[in-house]
């Protein structure tokens, strides 16, 4: 039997996809801008995210989730994201990072006790980066000592996406900051735990709406029940789920890119200069083909490595390229796209000015491109 072509979609994906789509177009589109003007993520919008099951998309139906696959989260990201990247890194955040690595290394009762929630009404955060260690994550310094039948933890984690609506935070620390990533140990911490408070919430250049905090421990106890995984090797959890969950971020630049590129192709269908459509020049016809086949590129590494990782299959080479090739393309599509809508590309009234400083995050956030490239370097050579 002929393998099918990456996107080519199974029945299923196909029906996800375009509900995936109609609720993005109708139901976060008309909230992009109001969101991103107020760095405020709409309550009403997160409970349809979740009454749609985008919230728990692979959380098994035993917990009340929706079963799907890590490709189901993959396309969910993707459509979103096309209207909304804002939105985008919100469920992708839930799902890939937050869901998985519950999934992953949960005990049954942690899984029992958070997957149903997570699935229901229940935001996920996941802390890793702190002030002194971002690309060098496993120099963090936020220290848990075990006291009695707790943890203690105390210190800060920086940049912490969904931090202001999330419930469950999966949050790094270190048993002993001299044995290096050999301390590093996961724990669950839910929000309002005593010793645990929001810092400072950061003002950003792109997806705005999407909550972006500091972290605050302060003699933090936490049971050791809610040790995610072992003592000490938090660093693998660490690496395993930013993997997989990178391939996300790619999803999240792919949609990103799709949609700068469709409000480029109807403007330039649209508007006219010398007498004619702006897609009847062949310079703008060329860029825009352009772009549409860096796009698909795009979109066969992305839904690669995420076909490969429901295969069980390696996919951390494929899945570094993909994240580092995506938020490429997506910054130069979204470049185009202003340029293309020449001075109303670079006003609020038009959607590309929002996408392209949406666009910037894709190179920074879970491993900058340096770090993928080191990724790669190291697998490749
Ligand atoms: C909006 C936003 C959301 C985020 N969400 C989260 C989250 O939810 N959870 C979380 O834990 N973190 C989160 N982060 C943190 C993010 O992952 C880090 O910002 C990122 O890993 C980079 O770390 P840094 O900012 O410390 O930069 P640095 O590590 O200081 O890097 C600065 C520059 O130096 C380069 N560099 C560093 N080391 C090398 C090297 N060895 N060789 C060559 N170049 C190098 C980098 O590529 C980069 O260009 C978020 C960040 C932002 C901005």
């Amino acid at each position: 039997m002929a393998q099918a072509a990456l996107t080519q979609l199974s029945d299923d994906e196909r029906m996800f996809r375009e509900t995936v789509r109609q609720f993005a177009v109708e139901q976060i589109g008309p909230l992009a801008r109001g969101m991103d003007e107020a760095q405020q993520m709409d309550a009403a919008l997160i409970e349809k995210l979740f009454a749609l099951g985008l919230m728990g998309i692979q959380v098994p139906d035993e917990y009340g989730g929706a079963g799907g696959s890590f490709f189901d989260a993959v396309l969910a990201v993707e459509e979103i994201s096309a209207v909304d990247p804002a939105v985008g890194v919100l469920v992708d955040v839930q799902n890939t990072l937050s869901i998985n690595a519950l999934l992953r290394w949960g005990t049954d009762g942690q899984k029992k006790r958070y997957l149903a929630r997570l699935a229901k009404d229940t935001i996920g955060a996941y802390a890793l980066s702190e002030a002194a260690s971002g690309s060098d994550a496993f120099a963090l310094q936020t220290r848990a000592v075990k006291r009695g039948g707790d943890y203690v933890l105390n210190g800060r984690k920086l940049w912490i996406t969904n931090a202001k609506e999330a419930g469950l935070f999966i949050v790094f620390a270190t048993l002993d900051p001299t044995a290096g990533y050999k301390g590093i140990t996961a724990f669950l911490v839910e929000k309002g735990a005593p010793g645990f408070t929001l810092g400072r919430k950061e003002d950003k250049l792109g997806i705005r709406a999407s909550s972006t905090c500091e972290l605050v421990f302060n003699d933090c106890a936490v049971p050791a029940a809610q040790v995610l995984g072992e003592p000490g090797r938090g660093y693998k959890i660490a690496i395993e789920t930013l993997n997989e969950g990178r391939i996300g971020i790619g999803a999240q630049m792919l949609g990103l890119s799709e949609g700068a590129w469709v409000h480029a192709a109807k403007w330039a269908k649209e508007r006219r200069q010398f007498g004619k459509a702006l897609v009847e020049f062949q310079a703008m016809q060329f860029q825009l083909a352009e772009m549409a086949t860096e796009i698909e590129a795009a979109r066969l590494m992305v839904y690669n490595a995420a076909r490969l990782k429901d295969g069980r299959l390696e996919f951390v080479k494929e899945a570094a390229m993909a994240k580092y090739f995506a938020s490429h393309v997506a910054e130069r599509v979204a470049s185009l796209a202003v340029e293309v809508f020449g001075g109303s590309g670079f006003v609020k009234d038009y959607p590309v000015e929002k996408l392209y400083r949406d666009a910037k995050i894709g190179k920074i956030y879970e491993g900058t491109s340096f770090m993928q490239l080191a990724t790669v370097a190291k697998l490749v050579l």
